[in-house]
């Protein structure tokens, strides 16, 4: 069996489980945010009634992180609905925006959207904050209401992206009825070089297989040069198997992934035994690719789908408008580091926005020092507009007045984030190119899509 086989027959309480399968899998994790939460609550309040009881308070994790800094009162109102079903249920964990478990959240615009408006409990994006909170364990199984759950994956877990109704099932029940994904096998080998980024992996992935080439597929990352990535990088790789259609991503555990999550369950105090799954010998794909990644060059997905591939090189001397750096696939640490490093000492001269995908990310960015400057010095000097209200932002649009969304037609964006659909990140005739944060860098510098290691080497 592959991986992905084998976690789902462990969900499954079966020996042996084959694609195509149906099968009735028990959930480790139920994820919901402020955006799908409250419809999901109405599903599960309809069908097991108003006094119903989640089926384990424990593995219920709710993390308000999409229109959260808008003034809109309807996305406001979201979270208040979370954090009242939260105190009905008595569920642990939840990352509220505020810390009154009374309150109600109200975001104050006459404030603006650069300064911190959030408590302490308060996690950012959930894919991001999910492993950062100790909520990812290889060998379990993660449903969540959006669809880049799979991000997990990097952890050696069975995690997909779920409907609300499916999710107020899981709610009441703990289990959901799953059809057991056919695997496709990506071998990476080699190391990336100098600037080239898991972001430009994936993007050359998709290029290859098309936004629909892995439609209801496991697409299971393994090799010699899964060891070389990061659990950044592997998170990066993992988030965007469904900009391929898939169903699920899936790295080996190794060494890497154990010191992540044994660190991340003891300092916040979540379970902290899993138990791994590991390939056998006999796998079955229905589809294998080898991926050279020091072959790899900084690639860009063009407007409208994340598989219009190009490397940056072809698209050289396009002119741009924006760019956009965040997301859970493109807002961590490393990613904010690497756009530092090719910014550092430069000015933009397009409007460039910054939006960490979460709290502790904006702190590491303005506790960590370069020649006596944090990071987010670095950042402003170089012209880049930087919030602390760390969230989705402008990655899926947004209301209106969201940071950094395009709000005008005809602009040309490019983005670290992990989807360019016309209209994804606001105004429906705008375009987004899709990038890896050191080419959203370069390409902030110059005003047109340019390869990183042209400022890298110079
Ligand atoms: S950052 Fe973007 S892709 Fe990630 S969860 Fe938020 S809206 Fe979705």
């Amino acid at each position: 069996m592959t991986l992905t086989e084998k976690l789902l027959a462990r969900a499954a309480g079966k020996a042996r489980v084959q694609p195509g399968d149906n099968l009735w899998v028990k959930a480790d994790v139920l994820m919901t945010h402020d955006v799908c939460g409250p419809g999901t609550i109405g599903v599960f309040h309809r069908e097991f009634g108003k006094d119903a009881k989640v089926w384990d308070r424990n593995k219920v994790v709710i993390i308000p992180d999409h229109y959260i800094f808008t003034a809109d009162s309807l996305s406001n109102r979201n979270v208040d609905i979370l954090r009242q079903f939260v105190r009905q249920q008595g569920i642990p964990y939840f990352y509220d925006v505020i810390d009154d478990p009374d309150g109600s959240w109200k975001f104050d615009a006459a404030q603006g959207n650069l300064k911190r408006q959030y408590g302490a409990q308060y996690a950012g994006v959930c894919h991001t904050a999910l492993p950062a909170k100790g909520h990812t364990r290889p060998g379990e199984v993660l449903l969540g209401t959006d669809s880049h759950t799979c991000m997990a994956g990097a952890f050696n877990q069975f995690a997909t992206g779920i409907g609300n109704t499916d999710a107020g099932f899981v709610l009441g029940t703990g289990k959901l009825l799953l059809k057991v994904p056919e695997t496709m096998r990506f071998r990476l080998e080699g190391r990336m070089q100098p600037g080239v980024m898991a972001k430009d992996l994936i993007l050359h992935v998709i290029g290859e297989i098309g936004f629909d080439g892995a439609t209801y597929r496991a697409m299971q990352f393994d090799g010699p040069g899964v060891a070389s990535l990061s659990m950044d990088d592997r998170m990066t790789v993992a988030n965007m198997a469904i900009e391929a259609g898939g169903k699920n991503a899936i790295f080996p555990f190794d060494a890497r992934t154990a010191e992540y999550v044994d660190a991340r369950t003891r300092l916040n105090g979540t379970k902290s035994s899993y138990e791994p799954v590991e390939a056998d010998a006999g796998e079955q794909f229905v589809f294998e690719m080898v991926v050279d990644l020091d072959k790899l060059e900084p690639t860009v997905a063009c407007h409208p789908d994340p598989g219009r591939r190009k490397k940056a090189r072809e698209l050289g001397g396009m002119k741009l408008d924006r760019a956009y750096v965040g997301s859970c696939t493109g807002g961590k640490t490393s990613d904010f580091v690497e756009f530092a490093r090719v910014l550092r000492g430069r000015k933009v001269v397009i409007d460039t926005f910054g939006v960490p995908a979460t709290p502790d990310i904006v702190r590491d960015l303005q506790g960590t020092f370069w020649s006596g400057r944090t990071i987010w010095q670095h950042l402003l000097d170089a012209g880049v507009q930087m919030t602390e209200n760390a969230g989705c932002a402008a990655c899926l649009g947004g209301p209106v007045d969201t940071f950094g969304r395009i709000n005008k037609a005809g602009i040309k964006c490019i983005s670290a984030t992990n989807r360019n659909f016309p209209g994804r990140m606001g105004n429906k005739e705008s375009e987004v190119y899709l990038a890896s944060p050191a080419t959203v860098a370069a390409s902030a510098l110059t005003g047109c899509v340019t390869d990183p290691r042209d400022l890298l080497s110079g």
